[in-house]
């Protein structure tokens, strides 16, 4: 069986991280008989500096003919000025996750035993969390009718939340699944004591949960939400929510690891999945070789069990990895005292080498 990976280095980081993560990938392969094939094509600044497109056509054919998408990060400060529909956030990711049909972007998040004192959070809050933010990436009130008018004293500004019943639907059963592979425990998490859409979220999980009998199911409004995620979040197994609510929650819950640099994503749904390390480009350190390849190198292995169904092999990843912080390694930004500092590619031979 060969997998044909579409690779996006993107930007800042991007470029140190993503062919770490293409190490791994080679050793598994080698390790169990698998074998990739890797093509790189643009996306983010450096495809504006070339092409000038973020999102250049050729990079879209590439990632519709191929298995599965890893993507390192885009963006930074010499593209920040640019036309809103160029940035590469707007002009590059929204639309790539659109036009794959990616309706779902999963975050694992969970504290490492090795990371307990690296992190901002006190070790007894941070115990025992393992849990997954699945957030609804295409609808909601990012995407629903907004506008400005002139009014009297100024103008006036709206957005939107619009939810139908199919777009809920299919986000929640992705949930009750991925509930059914683990603690059988899902959350779903809206404001229906105020809005309308919340409403028929929650009205249309509610019968969903019919079809899951094993999966126990709890609603809980955003706000006591982001509350119990930091006063205790082992009480999480899997979160199910609206864009909004999802993207401040996930980001909210990335602290909950000791960092950015250890955190996990894919986006899926769609015809061929995206996965990507849940940080940015991190302009503030690229080039200098310390950048955490452990978040790309933990979304490879995600891609592994999610879109190739290698199990066995996404488990043997995040057990090398879990090993190497045991022994002390660590990149900067999850160092402290008595351990070993390394660097990027340093760390992933470590990695290598437990695998
Ligand atoms: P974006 O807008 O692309 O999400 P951001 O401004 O939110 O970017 P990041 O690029 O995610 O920021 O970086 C936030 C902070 O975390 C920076 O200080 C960065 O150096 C640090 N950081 C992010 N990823 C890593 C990593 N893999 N290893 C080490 N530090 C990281
Ligand atoms: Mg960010």
């Amino acid at each position: 069986m060969t997998y044909r990976i579409a690779v996006l280095p993107g930007d800042g980081i991007g470029a140190e991280i993503v062919p770490q993560a293409i190490r791994v990938l080679e050793a598994i392969g080698a390790k169990y008989g698998i074998s990739f094939t890797f093509t790189e094509g643009l996306i983010g600044g450096i495809a504006i500096d070339k092409t000038g497109h973020p999102l250049p056509q050729e990079t879209l054919d590439l990632c519709r003919n191929s298995d599965a998408i890893l993507l390192g990060a885009i963006g930074g400060p010499k593209w920040d000025n640019l036309p809103t529909h160029l940035r590469p956030e707007v002009g590059a990711l929204l639309p790539l996750r659109k036009e794959l049909g990616l309706y779902a972007n999963v975050r694992p998040c969970r504290t490492y035993e090795a990371l307990a004192d690296a992190s901002t959070l006190k070790k007894e809050v941070l115990s025992g969390t393992d849990m997954v933010i699945i957030r609804e990436l295409t609808g909601g009130l990012y995407f629903g009718a907004k506008g400005r008018e002139d009014v009297e004293g100024g103008q006036k500004a709206w957005d939107t939340m619009v939810y139908s019943t199919p777009e809920i639907e299919r986000i929640a059963r992705l949930a009750f699944e991925a509930a059914g592979k683990r603690n059988k425990q899902l959350c779903s998490v809206d404001k229906a004591n105020v809005l309308e859409s919340s409403r028929l979220w929650r009205e249309t999980v509610n019968r969903l949960a019919a079809e899951y009998p094993d999966i126990t199911v709890t609603h809980m409004y955003v706000d006591n939400a982001a509350m119990q995620l930091v006063r205790r979040p082992s009480q999480f197994d899997v979160v199910v929510t609206e864009n909004t609510f999802g993207d401040i929650l996930s980001d909210q819950a990335s602290m909950l690891s000791a960092s950015l640099g250890m955190l996990a994503s894919a986006s899926i749904g769609g015809e061929v999945a995206l996965y990507e390390p849940a940080h940015g480009s991190a302009p503030d350190i690229a080039g200098q070789k310390k950048a955490n390849p452990i978040a790309t190198i933990l979304s490879v292995a995600m891609m592994l069990e999610y879109s190739f169904n290698r199990v066995a092999e996404a488990r043997d990843i995040e057990a090398a990895v879990e090993k190497v912080l045991a022994k002390g390694f660590r990149t900067g930004d999850i160092m402290e005292a008595g351990k070993t500092l390394v660097n990027t590619e340093e760390m992933t031979n470590r990695v290598l080498e437990e695998l």
